[in-house]
């Protein structure tokens, strides 16, 4: 039981006591179990309940489930119209903004990015308590895909959440004090937390990032009161030498080759998707991409690789293995199983099936009968290019020719950012659909043949041919491949496995989907609007400019009888850090608000003032075309998971061409080796790189600054030329 302190906030105590008097389900746990007050009441029974409380949204995925259904209805189709801006509450941080906020006994508890968490009157948006974990700056190092964080869960009176650096904090949900926190992972190592834990019995499940570094997976159970670690299950096997924690990894082990557990472990990480069916007392977790990328480096002479690219089932409460499926054997392009998970009944073949659906980065739609992992289907979502089909015979995808780029580059649907990746999804029982956001683009994969491959701890250690993959030189051929890049919202038949609706969107990185018994689909996107959808048939119905980019998923709730929906709106996440050539074109920057939208409202929002422009100021180039060439190469292994492909940053970090910094070869060492700008988030590369290294990624930088800066003239004496 939590203690509630003593500097409690009067406004918390006031909504705690609304909430006692109007809860509309008991908040003591199961039989035995002592009845417990104050917000955030949420345990076993209430949540296994949901669905009987729509009024809250009490987890990440609302259920247990993670449909993301609302059963409310009182904004509909009929009415979607009369929305507006009721309040809104500023996030203070121009990094990206993934969280789904949770909405339980009249308060909201919403994160941000650096892995801060705000509690707020959910009626008015009014601040009740911020925690703020004080994530060391230079921590972004180790964060592939921006600093995010994409919620919190609640129990008994806590708030638990990951925070960057691998802590795992509970707080008092009335005060925002700390209960406890625990170190889940060595500090010294690349991992990092941004997915939201899930608690089953009073146990709290966390896993963790870091794959593109190199790091060995796992997912662990915390106990919910102490935070003692209860049980951790390793996605991948360790070495052998060393012997096996469990079965599940002497089997996994005979799927390796090589010495994967030198090249930082192997990845794996389960750094996002969990679901949990309580009938069956099954834990699913989605499992990400091995280390580096490269299965030619990482397990030489192949093998599936178990359990990269896998939904895992496993017994929540001792994290004993039960089944898998693999996505994607012996992965070899990023293509994580880390997507959401949803689960739902659905009547295929006559035959209800209790079936587990994830739409992973490889393109494929899965429908898994979930009880004991047997794939029921599997068709293309989107136009994926790496394999023809799944052999329902076997399971496995049949792979085309050189999708393995073994002989030479290969342009591959989807990239490495996947055809789907974290935003989730959402299932509506009512229409039978699946709303995906989809990413449609393809990347160039190739064997690091020019430069070979250096395993460097704690970089990026990928594996692939850096140059080849980043943006052609020709503009021409730059925006032909711009053209490729798309992005769409997807009503997705799990049964008939094929489209049922689409819209297409200006944008690519657009936001995770909300789906209610209203007929209705929100969704934000890359261009700055919340928009709202018909679910039957996609007619667009509503609108509303967020003034910047949305890719967080929006969740709905209802207090007094009314119903309300809320987004966290703010740019970021991996598409806007490395393809900043399209996001330029596509996308609005970074501005982090909650925004809580109800009927009869018309809000606005303050204006905002932003710049898209890089000033161009770049010194002389004096380096050889030799240096320029190594220093393409380095930072396209190094730099670009932040700072962009080609150097073109995509609105959230300060662009590398226009650095002042760039005049002076000692000054950018001392950023780039030293870390002289580790409090704004640029680590020191010191261990990872030298004074060699630092040298040509400058000279390269600066030649990327004179590309910038012709063009940019080029473009303005076109556009006076046509006046
Ligand atoms: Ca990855």
């Amino acid at each position: 039981m939590p203690v509630y302190a003593l500097r409690r906030p009067l406004a918390s105590f006031l909504v705690a006591v609304q909430a006692l008097a109007c809860m509309p389900f008991g908040p003591g746990d199961e039989a035995g179990e002592p009845a417990i007050g104050g917000p955030a009441a949420v345990a076993s029974a209430r949540l296994v309940a949901a669905d009987s409380e729509p009024g809250s949204w009490m987890s990440y995925g609302r259920t247990y489930s993670e449909q993301r259904f609302s059963p409310l209805t009182k904004v509909d189709t009929d009415n979607v119209g009369q929305l507006g801006l009721a309040w809104s509450f500023d996030l203070e941080t121009e990094r990206g903004i993934e969280a789904t906020s949770i909405v339980v006994d009249g308060v909201m508890y919403a994160t941000s990015a650096w892995s801060i968490v705000h509690a707020l009157d959910a009626r008015t948006g009014e601040k009740l308590w911020t925690f703020d974990p004080q994530v060391a700056k230079d921590k972004s190092k180790h964060a592939c895909c921006d600093v995010v964080n994409r919620g919190v869960a609640v129990w008994k009176g806590r708030v638990y959440f990951g925070a960057l650096d691998g802590r795992l904090i509970a707080l008092d949900a009335a005060t925002g004090e700390v209960e406890w926190s625990v170190a889940t992972v060595d500090p010294a190592l690349p991992y990092t937390i941004t997915g939201a834990p899930r608690i089953i019995r009073d146990k709290v499940l966390i896993g963790n990032g870091g794959a593109e570094y190199g790091v060995r997976g796992f997912i662990a159970a915390y106990d919910a009161d102490t935070g003692e670690q209860v049980w951790k299950f390793y996605t991948v096997p360790g070495n052998p030498e060393k012997g096996f924690e469990n079965g599940a990894m002497e089997m996994a082990a005979k799927t390796w080759n090589g010495e994967w557990w030198a090249l930082g472990g192997g990845g794996g990480t389960v750094w996002d998707a969990m679901a949990h069916d309580p009938d069956l007392d099954l834990l699913y977790i989605g499992v990400g991409n091995g280390t580096p990328w490269n299965q030619e480096i990482r397990s030489p002479g192949g093998g599936d690789n178990l359990f990269l690219s896998s939904i895992v089932a496993l017994r929540p409460d001792t994290g004993e293995y039960v089944w898998h499926y693999q996505t994607t054997p012996g992965e070899t392009w990023d293509y994580t199983a880390t997507q959401h998970i949803i689960l739902a009944e659905l009547e295929i073949d006559g035959r209800e099936r209790k079936v587990l659906m994830q739409a992973p980065k490889n393109g494929f739609f899965y429908v898994i009968d979930r009880e004991n992992g047997e794939l029921l289907s599997a068709e293309k979502f989107m136009g994926a290019t790496w394999a023809s089909h799944v052999d329902m015979e076997t399971g496995r995808p049949v792979e085309t020719e050189n999708a393995r780029y073994s002989d030479g580059p290969q342009l591959t649907w989807p990239s490495y950012l996947g055809g789907h990746n974290w935003h989730p999804m959402s299932f509506n029982p009512a229409t039978g659909l699946v709303y995906i956001p989809v990413l449609d683009f393809p990347a160039n994969y190739a064997h690091p043949d020019e430069f070979g491959f250096e395993y460097r701890p704690g970089a990026p250690n990928l594996g692939i041919d850096g140059i080849t993959g980043s943006l052609p030189d020709d503009q021409a051929e730059r925006d032909a491949l711009g053209a490729l890049v798309k992005g769409r919202l997807l009503a997705w038949d799990p049964v008939e496995q094929k489209e049922a609706w689409v819209v297409e969107h200006p944008g690519t990185w657009n936001g995770g989907t909300l789906t209610t018994a209203g007929n209705l689909v929100f969704q934000g996107t890359s261009n700055g609007e919340f928009v709202a959808f018909r679910a039957d048939d996609g007619k667009r119905l509503w609108s509303f400019p967020t003034q910047t980019g949305v890719v967080a998923p929006a969740m709905t709730y209802e207090l007094d009888g009314e119903q309300y929906v809320s987004v966290n709106v703010g740019w970021g996440g991996a598409f806007a850090l490395v393809f900043g050539e399209y996001v330029r074109a596509e996308s609005m920057p970074n501005v982090s608000r909650v925004l809580t939208f109800k009927l009869g409202e018309d809000g606005s929002l303050p204006e905002v003032d932003w710049q898209k422009n890089v000033v161009f100021d770049p010194p002389e180039q004096t380096a050889s075309a030799e240096t320029i060439r190594k220093g393409y190469s380095t930072y396209q292994d190094v730099c670009l998971g932040c700072h962009g492909l080609n150097a073109v940053s995509g609105l959230l970090i300060p662009d590398l061409r226009g650095s002042a910094y760039l005049h002076d070869q000692a000054a950018f060492d001392s950023v780039v080796l030293d870390g002289a700008l580790g409090a704004n988030g640029m680590a020191a590369f010191g261990e990872q790189l030298d004074a060699e290294d630092s040298e040509a990624i400058r000279a390269y930088v600066i030649q990327q600054a004179w590309r910038g800066k012709a063009l940019a003239e080029g473009r303005q004496s076109a556009a006076r030329s046509s006046q």
